[in-house]
């Protein structure tokens, strides 16, 4: 299946693989589910524990980018953590 880059906007070649890179995350509240975690112990006896819930990030938006543009973006994230590394030596 082809695919249109979201960088360069190029249509991909036939076999072409996607990177997939998150572009906005949001959080996200799992509620507590009482009961939901079934499970006999050693000695037989059923269990059930509760789902505690908690809070973490859902994808909001995600691209697929070709692969030139992959290499590029990680380039270009390889420059930045060399520049953050130079920085913090300094
Ligand atoms: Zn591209």
């Amino acid at each position: 299946m082809s695919f249109k880059c979201g960088i360069c906007g190029n249509t991909s070649k036939p076999h072409q693989s996607a990177t997939r890179i998150v572009m906005e995350t949001r959080d996200k509240i799992y509620p507590v589910r009482m009961g939901v975690h079934k499970f006999r112990n050693r000695l037989g006896t059923k269990i059930e524990k509760d789902d505690p819930g908690g809070i973490g990030k859902e994808i909001a938006k995600e691209i697929l980018i070709c692969p030139s543009c992959a290499v590029a973006m990680n380039v270009a994230e390889g420059v930045l953590e060399e520049i953050s590394k130079d920085l913090g030596e300094k």
